[in-house]
């Protein structure tokens, strides 16, 4: 069976239980699966534990931008735009399916973030630094070939604009898939399962105590060496171990909201200035466009945050001084979603000038911290973490191991020959399928080479076909992807509570039907699953005070 079938949890927590692991992860998100990757492609016996479903932490609830760092050269941070356009380019040839190429615009307006000058040198910098493809270099543009571009601009401001190279993704999937492919190579991962203490030995930590949230059940598991990859939550963990001095945490908070595309129907994705000074993206996604971020300080819960009025507006405003003609308003917004970004405390500084680096902190009783960084530089905080790690074991254990291998590690689904073959491969399928044809892209970036699978499983039988495609990435995810609630399922497997919420309601009752079934739901639990993905909808339109 498959380690990360829903179906699997008891054997594969009693053949946890029985084992002792060279390295334990605790935290789910893509800090915590980029190690896991990383440890599992070296030859270490590695175990994974989120204590919500994967991603549900910040990891689904970024931008969803694979950077190449352009406002780090604004602050004149060459080697992190170095390094990040050098990530960029090694995820894209390892994950094509979640890298996707997205021409982003920069309108260069009267009293803005960066003149003609400052661009034309900063995006050639850029170019270079950043590693940036020929055919996908900077382009500047006159005032009037930015409006052809971009139709919808504010000419009375407009200066002129620039073309230049981002990528997108989805970072819950890219989470889930980077797990996945550690799991084929051996790693284990267990979702709700909540790290609650730690196991000492001679006063060097051993093991951890958690309890597994699905079968309600306690554990410990022993462990050589203990990774706390758990972002916001990080210096929680700490505490939990010795006092935090030194360098701590610093939450901040950023907010998208969702909009139909035919409100706010950009071309392409738009990073456009606010009112002080910030920058604000405007993303195209199939049907919809979203728009953040805001970046303010947080002292609120961390688990699930809430967007408010007032960042809302604030959202809109920026939004309408660019697209004057296109008045968005409140009742516009189909979908919103709030993340708490894992900073490092930089005393006197604002939210938006801390820097974005990650930092590795130590304890006595050995317990390796990891927080700060980004989405689009797991892999390389995985190996520095990695490095760290295995010096240890080594020097503890005379344990050796390789070097880092994730520069050439295919990310799951990722394993394409030719990108435009295998889509218009789909095309047909989607056609033959009598589906929406929008499904071939949405399908090909959300699993890549198993889209194919997943079409050829649709039950042909079932009238409906979007019911019908519905079910069957349910079936996959029961089978390959440890879903066990229905958020996680609309949430973060499919991503259509932020992008495309109106599809819910027509699915939900035929996809908590088979959920039922596949875990033994009864009625009450069923109707439970269904009230907080209802729940959830309505919080992502109802907006409360910061
Ligand atoms: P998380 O994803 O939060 O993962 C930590 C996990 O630990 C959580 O899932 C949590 O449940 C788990 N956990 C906590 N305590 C325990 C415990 N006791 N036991 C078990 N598990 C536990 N980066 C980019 O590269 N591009 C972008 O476009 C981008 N945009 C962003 C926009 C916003 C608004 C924000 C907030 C961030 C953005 N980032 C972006 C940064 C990026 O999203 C984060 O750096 C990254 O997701 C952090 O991942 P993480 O794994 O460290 O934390």
């Amino acid at each position: 069976m498959n380690p990360l079938s829903s179906n699997n949890r008891e054997p594969l927590l009693a053949k946890i239980q029985e084992q002792e692991f060279d390295l334990i992860i605790i935290g789910g998100g893509i800090t915590g699966a980029g190690i896991l990757l990383d440890a599992t492609t070296r030859g270490l016996k590695t175990l994974l534990l989120e204590k919500g479903d994967f991603a549900s932490g910040t990891s689904s609830r970024s931008t969803k931008l694979i950077h190449g760092g352009l406002r780090y050269l604004k602050q004149f941070h060459l080697k992190l735009v170095w390094e990040v356009g050098r990530e960029r380019a090694i995820l894209y040839k390892n994950a094509p399916h979640l890298v996707i190429p997205e021409r982003m615009l920069l309108p260069l307006v009267i009293n803005g973030s960066f003149t003609k000058i400052l661009s034309r040198i900063g995006l050639a910098i850029y170019d270079v630094l950043a590693s940036v493809k020929p055919g996908e270099k900077k382009k500047m543009l006159s005032k009037a070939d930015t409006l052809k571009t971009e139709p919808t601009l504010n000419q009375d401001i407009l200066l002129g604009g620039c073309l230049y190279s981002e990528y997108r993704t989805d970072d819950a999937r890219l989470t889930l898939e980077v797990i996945k492919t550690a799991c084929a190579k051996g790693g284990h991962a267990v979702n709700y399962f909540n790290v609650e203490d730690f196991v000492y030995e001679d006063k060097k930590i051993v093991g951890i105590k958690g309890k597994d949230l699905i079968l309600s059940s306690d554990h410990e598991i022993k462990s050589k060496m203990t990774v706390n990859a758990t972002g916001p939550w990080v210096d929680q963990l700490r505490e939990k171990e010795e006092p935090v001095s030194g360098k701590r945490l610093h939450h901040t908070k950023g907010v998208h909201i969702v909009v139909p595309h035919e409100k706010l129907p950009i071309n392409q994705a738009v990073y456009f200035d606010d009112f002080e000074g910030r920058m604000v993206f405007a993303i195209p996604r199939g049907k919809i466009t979203y728009i953040g971020t805001t970046d303010t300080n947080y002292s609120g819960e961390l688990s699930n945050p809430r967007v408010s009025e007032e960042e809302v507006s604030y959202l809109l405003a920026a939004t309408k001084k660019i697209f004057p003609n296109k008045q968005l308003v409140l009742s516009d917004i189909i979908s919103s979603y709030a993340g708490i970004r894992p900073l490092i405390h930089e005393e006197g500084k604002l939210p938006s000038e801390i820097s974005r680096e990650d930092e590795v902190f130590i304890s006595k009783a050995g317990l390796v911290s990891i927080a700060g960084g980004k989405l689009t530089g797991f892999r390389i905080m995985a190996s520095k973490v990695m490095d760290l790690v295995i010096k240890k074991l080594h020097n503890q254990y005379g344990i050796q191991h390789r070097k880092c291998q994730t520069r050439h590690t295919i990310i799951n689904g990722g394993k394409i020959e030719d990108i435009l073959v295998f889509h218009s491969k789909l095309t047909t399928l989607v056609e033959k399928s009598g589906l929406e044809a929008s499904n071939t892209n949405y399908l090909l970036q959300n699993y890549g080479n198993q889209a194919e699978a997943i079409l050829n499983s649709l039950d042909r039988e079932i009238p409906d076909k979007d019911k019908a495609l519905a079910i069957a990435e349910l079936q996959f995810a029961l089978s390959h992807e440890s879903v066990f609630t229905l958020l996680d399922f609309f949430s973060r497997r499919t991503g259509r509570l932020f992008f495309n919420p109106k599809s819910i309601p027509p699915l939900l009752e035929a996809v908590a039907d088979e959920m039922s079934e596949a875990l033994s739901w009864d009625k009450n639990k069923k109707e439970e699953e269904i009230k907080k993905v209802e729940q959830a909808m309505a919080d992502s339109i109802n907006f409360g005070l910061s």
